[in-house]
């Protein structure tokens, strides 16, 4: 078939491979100059399949309003909020109900584990060379945090994940260059996982797609779908209508404006987040892989020759305006656990990214309801850990045949549009 997808980031141009490598003409329609400039430049990388879980989540209302009051909140909300971020907060909040949260944490799990195997695949048959480390270590600063990690830890344990709860004379053995000024009460530490750079990854397959023969179409703003004819793609600026048998829409935050005339209303938020990245100054005191501060939700990772710290959550405001206060407390955390391991005077790169959200956590994959528009979208804060997974599923449901995963709760139709 001849197929289109629009958008390159990791969601794709892991599309891209997948459905090049199952025989599809594939052509690749992208705004920016290259791949994977926005949400998927500087992520924070963790590949934490455990981890993977939604936003909506019992108590997570609670943080919220608790965070308007403090500086340091690891989620905001940035007043005004427009009808339809209100409207995203109504529908995430219904679902973050115990039992919803636990089904829908399952069904990201499920994907993520299953990603986290293809990633390994593609990695290995295609010989590709990347930053990643292994390992990641969850850092409870007190008691407290220990307890409030349990739920979350039977349910991994359920799920068969790998993790050890260690103490902090052995959490500082895992990651040596962790600073004794600050209280550690203990650690999880998940040897199978990982941090990897996700930009570096999509850029490699892109070229893995191409000589598959998929081309890939830069500087090129696609206008929103049209009623009347949703599987031909024209610019924004105005062009003629290109024809193809299908159409994927891999186009983050911007894909529910694209989809919207063909009547479907995917509730789509950003929720934004920094990052900021620094050359290390002394490998002896950075990171050997990935942590995770429980407590700020911030992770610090090694990135090659650079650590990265990521992380907040703020739903409203703009992708243009970095929040001071938010990049303060990747800077306070960073020197928290690892003072001295970066440059921050010089060569210091800050970063914000929309994280492409649906209320429920899950991202869509497969048909829109649309005949030959498909749909591989709303991946949230965990769009890396789930796109080698998602972009096979997507293939497989396009080529007619059984995806390798239970799909139930990843279509559009629970969304009630
Ligand atoms: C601070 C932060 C930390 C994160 N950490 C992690 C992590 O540790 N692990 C993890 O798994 N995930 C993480 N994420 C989430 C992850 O980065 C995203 O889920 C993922 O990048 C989404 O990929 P995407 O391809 O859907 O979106 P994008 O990367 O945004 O790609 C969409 C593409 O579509 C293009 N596009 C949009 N509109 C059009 C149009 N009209 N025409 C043509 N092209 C168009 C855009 O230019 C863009 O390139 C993090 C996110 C943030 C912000």
């Amino acid at each position: 078939m001849k197929i289109a997808i629009v958008g390159a980031g990791i969601i794709g141009v892991t599309t891209a491979w997948e459905l090049a490598s199952d025989g599809h003409q594939v052509s690749v329609f992208e705004r920016r100059g290259a791949a994977a400039e926005e949400t998927s430049f500087a992520n924070a990388g963790l590949i934490v399949p455990g981890q993977v879980g939604p936003w909506a989540a019992p108590g997570m209302r609670t943080k919220l309003l608790r965070s308007l009051l403090s500086s340091q909140g690891a989620i905001k909300l940035r007043w005004p909020l427009a009808g339809r971020e209100l409207r995203w907060l109504a529908q995430w909040q219904r679902a973050c109900r115990l039992e919803t949260h636990l089904a829908n944490r399952a069904r990201m799990q499920r994907l993520a584990f299953y990603s986290r195997t293809r990633l390994h695949e593609l990695t290995e048959t295609r010989e590709l060379s990347y930053e990643r480390s292994q390992g990641c270590l969850v850092l409870l600063r007190s008691r407290r945090d220990q307890k409030l990690v349990q739920p979350g830890l039977e349910a991994l344990r359920a799920a068969g994940g790998a993790f050890r709860e260690v103490d902090a004379d052995e959490a500082r053995r895992i990651e040596p260059a962790l600073s004794t000024d600050t209280e550690l009460a203990g650690a999880i530490h998940l040897p199978d996982d990982e941090v990897a750079n996700c930009r570096q990854f999509a850029l490699l397959l892109k070229r893995e797609a191409e000589s598959l023969g998929a081309r890939f179409h830069f500087n090129c703003d696609i206008a929103p779908l049209s009623r009347a004819a949703p599987r031909s793609l024209a610019l924004s600026a105005g062009s003629d209508a290109i024809p193809f048998d299908a159409v994927v829409m891999c186009a983050g935050v911007a894909s529910a404006a694209l989809l919207r005339p063909l009547g479907l209303r995917i509730p789509l938020a950003s929720v934004y987040g920094h990052s900021v990245s620094a050359n290390i100054r002394e490998p002896l005191n950075a990171p050997r892989s990935a942590v995770m501060d429980e407590r700020h939700q911030i992770s610090i990772s090694r990135m090659g020759l650079r650590v990265r710290v990521a992380g907040s959550a703020e739903l409203g405001g703009s992708l243009n305006t970095m929040n001071p206060a938010a990049l303060q407390t990747l800077y306070k955390v960073l020197h928290d656990w690892f003072p001295g391991a970066a440059t921050l005077q010089a060569g210091v790169q800050q970063w914000k990214g929309a994280r492409p959200t649906l209320p429920d956590g899950p991202p869509v994959i497969g048909p829109s309801g649309v005949p030959g528009v498909w749909l591989n979208l709303g991946h949230g804060a965990s769009g890396w850990a789930l796109s080698c997974g998602s972009a096979r599923v997507l293939a497989d449901l396009v080529g007619g045949r059984d995806a390798g995963i239970d799909l139930e709760g990843l279509g559009v139709e629970r969304l009630s549009l």
